[in-house]
């Protein structure tokens, strides 16, 4: 498969295998190979200086055949109709891997969000809900955080999703702040999830966690609480970078410490105590976990022979391209792949929408036990896969979710 692949080639070769491995038949295969409903949409809005500006916006609803559409929705130059139906696709898997009654999207908005100020991006936020609004809902597509947007932009969405309908519909988007219904433990539910399956991953491979070297490439939401939850658990942090470049400590660095440096200086670099580092640094690190947490593509067939981690969690979405996929694989890296290690995020989005349906809140203590039985289960029957198959933890996962989310498309039948 030649590199140059984009993220929904990659995307369908993975169904591609999964179906073939499941042995289903032609239909169901293009059925699941085209999403349900795709809309582009152009954003006109006030800038602060009176200007017009013009951005625009997608969202893509692969599969609904196990629940409501559920994904996030990033702030990225650049993005595509490509990228974002391949993200929606791995949702749809993603959602079937935890078992939580969700089907994929996802959406996407052209914007380099640093370059916009707070009431700009608000501006922007809310023209885009009022654009896709009559295919918004609690029932019909939930909208999450991703790349660039956080429980601010849900509090948006959520307040324009319900003034748009006349009244107050909390269940309309996740990750909101927990004072207008968020759920305690969603913020960090993504990175934590990470570092639970890593706990079954090296209690399989007889990995000792105290003290284990993680280095971990994204300072954002999922890296940082991935960096705090393996701090939790007895791992040194070796090494963190986020756009700017990384800091690299032997002895092993603080992450709150870390983030108070970012605050003040917007860069990770210059960290007192560290070693300033690439990017391409930190991922080719001598350790024992490495956590990739930023964008796509970043482990190559370029770099795979120089990463020395003995196990790969991936947190981003995509990171591993599939020539690195196989590189790493034959070097026997144990890898946990996107759509099982970054599931955590979505779990508790569903705890969030059923703690709204139901006008309840519960205690951070009981969503991270619930998280934490999810992946674990989750994680097992991967595992169970994988050693009935012989294959690799991606294909395992693909198998389940795929498999899950064709066995609902035959039981429900086709409607005319
Ligand atoms: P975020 O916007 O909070 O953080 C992104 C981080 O990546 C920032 O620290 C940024 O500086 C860094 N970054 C950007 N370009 C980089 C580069 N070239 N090299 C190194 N670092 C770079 O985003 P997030 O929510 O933490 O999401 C990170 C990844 O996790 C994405 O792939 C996202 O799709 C995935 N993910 C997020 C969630 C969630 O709940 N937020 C859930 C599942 C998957």
């Amino acid at each position: 498969m030649a590199e140059e692949q984009t993220p929904l080639t990659v995307a369908l070769s993975q169904l591609k295998l999964a179906s073939k491995k499941l042995e289903l038949d032609d239909g169901l295969q293009k059925m699941l190979s085209h999403p349900k409903r795709s809309i582009t949409v152009s954003m006109d809005i006030r800038m602060d200086n009176g200007s017009v500006g013009v951005y625009n916006g997608i969202r893509v609803q692969h599969w609904d055949a196990r629940g409501p559409f559920k994904g996030g929705i990033r702030f990225y130059p650049g993005i595509t109709i490509d990228e974002v139906t391949a993200l929606a696709m791995l949702m749809t898997w993603k959602c079937a891997i935890v078992d939580i009654p969700f089907g994929g999207a996802k959406g996407g908005v052209c914007v380099d969000s640093k370059k916009l100020s707070n009431t700009e991006l608000e501006r922007l936020t809310r023209r885009y809900v009022s654009l896709i609004v009559d295919y918004l809902g609690p029932q019909r597509d939930i909208p999450a955080p991703d790349l660039y947007t956080d429980a601010q932009t849900m509090a948006w969405i959520m307040d324009t999703y319900s003034q748009l309908k006349g009244y107050r519909i909390p269940e309309s988007a996740t990750g909101k702040p927990v004072e207008i219904g968020g759920s305690w433990g969603r913020t960090e539910a993504t990175g934590r999830g990470v570092i639970h399956c890593i706990k079954q991953a090296a209690e399989n491979n007889g990995l000792k966690l105290r003290g284990a070297k993680v280095a971990i490439q994204g300072f954002g939401n999922v890296g940082f609480h991935a960096a705090l939850a393996a701090q939790e658990i007895g791992c040194k942090i070796i090494a963190i970078s986020d756009s700017t470049g990384g800091v690299y400590c032997e002895g092993g660095l603080n992450p709150n410490s870390l983030l108070a440096h970012k605050e003040q200086t917007k860069s990770v670099q210059n960290f007192e105590g560290c070693k300033d580092i690439s990017n391409e640094e930190l991922l080719e690190l001598p350790c024992d976990i490495l956590i990739p947490a930023a964008l796509e593509n970043q482990i190559t067939s370029k770099n795979a022979d120089k990463i020395q981690a003995k196990m790969v969690a991936e947190a981003a979405n995509g990171p591993t391209t599939p020539e690195a996929d196989r590189v790493l694989y034959e070097k026997d890296v144990c890898l946990i792949p996107d759509i099982l290690a970054n599931s955590g995020g979505v779990t508790v989005s569903y705890f969030e929408w059923v703690q709204n349906l139901t006008r309840e809140q519960w205690p951070l203590e009981l969503v991270n036990q619930k998280l934490e039985a999810k992946m674990t289960k989750a994680f097992n029957e991967v595992e169970a896969i994988v050693s009935i198959e012989e294959s690799d933890m991606r294909t395992g996962a693909l198998m389940l979710g795929v498999g899950r989310v064709a066995n609902a498309i035959r039981t429900l039948g086709l409607w005319p």
